[in-house]
């Protein structure tokens, strides 16, 4: 990142690539991959964010925000677009509207946040119990676990 300014601005350049770094392969040039990209989350928030290589499990994780936008989100996916930025739309809870950021669960509804998961699973009682039902939720907390995790 380089931080400089004219006589009106604040210019911060941040590259579009990082190297890749995995410290469990020994080639000593592992190539790049992108470094920005354009977060979409829910009506909560967006702009661009840093991304973290993690080579060592094949994979990219959100990083910190770099700067927020206030655009609509048909604008901002163009500006995306036109500078060449990847975009992750994150979705929002089927329950309560909230963005989800991690890993979540669905029901007949849509995406469900862990803590409207939560929420769910302490009402499994026998009269909650139809309120699983009635939210349509897939899975039992357990079976989910079972499915998901032991695959
Ligand atoms: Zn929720």
């Amino acid at each position: 990142m380089k931080i400089t300014k004219d006589k009106e601005n604040l210019i911060v350049s941040i590259p579009l690539k990082q190297k890749i770094y995995n410290p469990y392969d020994e080639r000593e040039d592992q190539g790049e991959c992108e470094n920005i990209v354009g977060v979409i989350a829910g009506d909560d928030e967006q702009g661009f964010y840093s991304l973290n290589s993690l080579a060592y499990k094949d994979d990219i994780q959100l990083g910190a925000p770099l700067v927020l936008t206030y655009l609509e989100n048909d604008e901002f996916i163009k500006l995306c677009k036109k500078l060449g930025v990847s975009i992750w739309e994150y979705s929002k809870c089927s329950e309560c509207g909230k963005t989800i950021w991690g890993s979540f669960t669905m029901n007949d509804k849509g995406n469900i946040c862990w803590d409207c998961e939560y929420e769910l699973e302490k009402s499994d009682t026998p009269m909650g119990a139809s309120q699983w039902k009635n939210h349509g939720i897939k899975y039992k907390y357990d079976e989910y676990f079972d499915v998901k995790f032991k695959k």
